[in-house]
């Protein structure tokens, strides 16, 4: 089946960059990118910096997204943050079961797929992050674990399901250099949408975008983003340097 779903780019940035630091990466972004829409690009600064780099973006095509959120909507969470004061900041993304949150904040897939149904709740787009450690693949489990945090992040949803958005990312590859070669991510990829059509049928499948993550970057995108099941970029250390960051977006362009 031809692919018909638009690349989306989105940075994560993580625990990096002040308020002015994440304004000047911004604005460099912006300029770097003109009026693209060919794309759907995000960004995804720290909560710190979500309302400044959210007016920088107002006029542009560029969204912004946050890296986590709490499931419920309010009360005594001392240091949490809703889905709704996150669409008060304008939001439109937020990523969820990070593997760094996964590892080491504890987040199972029962808390995720809380937050994946908050999220779609409050009209948020869920960027839900799954993948396999070295172990994990070395000792031929990736497609298990993977069937495992789909099934289990993403249960209940129902008609919903077609509202998530899914990042591959082996945990080996990120921030590591080492990326999945695009066979690799692809089998894995095609492996995702097949659990998504055993849970929603073939016109839910067919419609989510899965993006990958790890260790992309301009040079690999291109070959990365033309696999039939890659439709997308979860980007973390590329995704702090504006020209790397344009540079994986236009390579989603081209192809
Ligand atoms: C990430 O953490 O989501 C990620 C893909 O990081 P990197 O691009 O640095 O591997």
């Amino acid at each position: 089946m031809s692919k018909n779903r638009k690349i989306i780019i989105a940075g994560n940035w993580k625990m990096n960059k002040s308020i002015a630091e994440a304004e000047e990466l911004t604005r460099n972004i912006t300029m770097e990118l003109g009026e693209t829409s060919e794309v759907d690009v995000v960004v995804c600064p720290t909560f710190t910096a979500l309302k400044s780099v959210g007016d920088i973006i107002t006029n542009t095509t560029v969204k912004l997204g946050a890296q986590n959120m709490h499931w419920e909507a309010e009360g005594a969470y001392t240091g949490e943050i809703s889905a709704s004061m996150l669409r008060d900041l304008y939001c439109h993304y937020v990523i969820l079961g990070h593997s760094e949150r996964r590892t080491y904040f504890g987040e199972t897939d029962e808390i995720v797929n809380n937050k994946v149904k908050a999220a779609i709740a409050a009209n948020l787009k869920p960027i839900v992050c799954v993948g396999e450690s070295l172990e994990q693949r070395e000792s031929d489990q990736t497609k298990d674990v993977i069937k495992g945090q789909i099934e289990k992040s993403l249960a209940g949803l129902g008609e919903n399901l077609d509202k998530v958005i899914i990042a591959y990312e082996p945990i080996w590859a990120i921030g590591t250099g080492l990326t999945a070669s695009p066979e690799q991510a692809q089998d894995v990829h095609a492996y995702i949408r097949s659990i998504l059509e055993e849970m929603g049928g073939t016109d839910i499948a067919q419609s989510i975008r899965i993006q990958y993550g790890g260790s992309m970057k301009p040079a690999n995108a291109e070959e990365l983003l033309s696999q039939p099941d890659i439709d997308g970029g979860l980007i973390g250390g590329a995704a702090l340097d504006a020209s790397s960051f344009a540079g994986i977006v236009n390579a989603g362009i081209q192809k």
